[in-house]
C-alpha cells in the first residue's frame, strides 16, 4: 500500500522537486493533495497528471478552477487529510505555519522545507509534534546533512553542528557596491536554483541565521553549538560534531531531490536512479571560511534575535519577509534590508516577549510587519 503524500506549495521550486522525486518513487507514494498561490495553470497540470483526491488553491480568481478548494484554509485541510501521512511543507515564509501545526497535531510526518515555520514558533511547533504524534523531518539541506550524520546516536551524543552557507553571489564585493546591488544580481545564486525570497535571503545571508534557529529547534541544540562555515561550492551541507571530536559530514553534488526523498523515507533510504552520482574528482577542491560578519549585518542581527528567544525570531522573521519583498518590487535598494529588520525588531530585543500562544506569534508577526513597512516608508 502506496503512502499518502501532500504537497503545500507544489507551484513552487521545493513542490516542483518533491513532484519530479514522486514520479520515480510511485510505487512507494501517492499524491493525495496538492496546494498552490496562484499559478493555477500549473496547478492544473499538475492535476491532470496526479489526480489528487484534494487540490486547493488559496488565491484563485475562479477561472477553470471547478472543485478547487479556495483560500487559506484550503492549507489546513490538505494537511490534515485523511489518506495523508506525509505533508510536505513547500510553502514560503510565515503563511505555512497553521498548517505545519494542524498537520503535526493530526499526527502526521511534516517534511519541512518551510523553515519560516520553525523559526517563528519553534516552541509551538515542537510542542505540537509531541502532542499530536507527529513529526518534523527537514527538507533542508543542511538539517538533512547533519540527521544523516546523527542517526543513530543519542541526542548527548552531539556536541555541535557546522551548517555550510555557499555566501550566495556577494560573498567577494565590497560593502559599497552590495549595498547598491539589483535585484537580477541577489537573484543569480551560485550554487542553488530556488524561490526568489530564499534566494534574495542567501545573498544576505538571513537565510542561514534562519537555518541556525531551525538547527536549534530540531536538534535541541543550544546556540552556541551550532555554528556557520562559508563552503562556496555547496558540495558538503553539514557537519556533526560528537562529544568524542569525531565529526561527520554529508555531502553530494547541489540538489533539492536528495534531501526531499529522505525526508519521505526516513529513517530508511530507497534505489533511486534520477540525481547525479557523486564524484570528488568533479567535486574538485573544497574550500571553507569563516563567516566575514561585517559583511552580512542581517546575519548578525538574526542570531542576536534567537538569543533573545521568546518572539524575537518571529520579529526577525516577519521584517526580513517585508523587507525582502520591497526589494524585489525595487522600493528599497539591497543595503537597505538589514536596515529594515533591524529597527523592526530592536523594540523587542531586550525582553524577548512570550511566544508561548499562536497569538503570542501572530501579534509579533504582524507588530515587525507593520513597524518594518513604517521604517522602510512605502
Ligand atoms: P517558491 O517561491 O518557489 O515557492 C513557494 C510556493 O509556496 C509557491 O509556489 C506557492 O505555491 C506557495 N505560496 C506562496 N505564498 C503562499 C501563501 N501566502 N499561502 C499559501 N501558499 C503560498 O519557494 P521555494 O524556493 O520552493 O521555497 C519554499 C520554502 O522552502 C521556503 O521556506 C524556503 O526557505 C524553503 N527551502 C527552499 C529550498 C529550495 O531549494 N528552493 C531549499 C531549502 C529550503
Ligand atoms: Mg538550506
Amino acid at each position: 500500500m502506496s503512502v499518502g503524500v501532500a504537497i503545500l506549495g507544489s507551484t513552487g521550486s521545493i513542490g516542483r522537486s518533491t513532484l519530479q522525486v514522486l514520479a520515480r518513487q510511485r510505487e512507494r507514494f501517492r499524491v493525495v493533495a496538492l496546494t498552490g498561490h496562484s499559478n493555477a495553470d500549473l496547478l492544473a497540470e499538475q492535476e491532470r497528471e496526479w489526480r489528487p483526491a484534494f487540490v486547493g488553491l488559496v488565491n484563485g480568481n475562479g477561472k477553470g478552477e471547478a472543485g478547487r478548494r479556495k483560500g487559506t484554509s484550503c492549507l489546513v485541510e490538505a494537511a490534515t487529510h485523511p489518506d495523508v501521512k506525509i505533508v510536505v511543507n513547500g510553502i514560503v515564509g510565515a503563511a505555512g505555519l497553521e498548517a505545519t501545526l494542524a498537520a503535526l497535531r493530526a499526527g502526521k510526518r511534516v517534511a519541512l522545507a518551510n523553515k519560516e515555520t520553525l523559526v517563528m514558533a519553534g516552541e509551538l511547533v515542537t510542542a505540537a509534534a509531541r502532542e499530536g504524534g507527529g513529526e518534523i523531518v527537514p527538507v533542508d539541506s543542511e538539517h538533512s546533512a547533519v540527521l544523516q550524520c546523527v542517526a543513530g546516536r543519542r541526542p548527548t551524543e552531539l556536541a555541535r553542528l557546522i551548517l555550510t552557507a555557499s555566501g550566495g553571489p556577494f560573498r567577494t564585493w565590497g560593502p559599497e557596491r552590495v549595498s547598491r546591488a539589483t535585484v537580477a544580481e541577489a537573484l543569480k545564486h551560485p550554487t542553488w536554483t530556488m524561490g526568489k525570497k530564499i534566494t534574495v535571503d542567501s545573498a544576505t545571508l538571513v537565510n542561514k541565521a534562519l537555518e541556525v534557529i531551525e538547527a536549534h529547534f530540531l536538534f535541541a541544540l543550544d546556540y552556541d553549538h551550532v555554528d556557520v562555515v562559508i563552503h562556496p561550492q555547496s558540495i558538503v551541507h553539514g557537519f556533526a560534531e560528537f562529544v568524542d571530536g569525531s565529526v561527520l559530514a554529508q555531502m553530494g553534488f547541489p540538489t533539492m531531490e536528495l534531501p526531499i526523498l529522505y525526508a519521505l523515507t526516513y529513517p530508511d533510504r530507497v534505489p533511486d536512479q534520477g540525481v547525479r552520482r557523486f564524484d570528488p574528482v568533479a567535486a574538485g577542491s573544497l574550500t571553507f571560511e569563516a563567516v566575514q560578519v561585517d559583511r552580512f549585518p542581517a546575519y548578525v542581527i538574526g542570531r542576536e534575535a534567537a538569543r533573545v528567544g521568546g518572539t524575537a525570531p518571529a520579529r526577525f522573521n516577519a521584517a526580513n519577509e517585508v523587507a525582502v519583498q520591497l526589494f524585489l518590487e525595487e522600493k528599497i535598494h539591497f543595503g537597505r534590508i538589514a536596515e529594515v529588520i533591524e529597527r523592526a525588531v530592536a523594540e523587542d530585543t531586550h525582553s524577548g516577549g512570550d511566544a508561548n500562544s499562536l497569538e503570542d506569534v501572530l501579534r509579533a508577526d504582524a507588530d515587525a510587519r507593520r513597524l518594518a513597512l513604517e521604517v522602510a516608508c512605502c
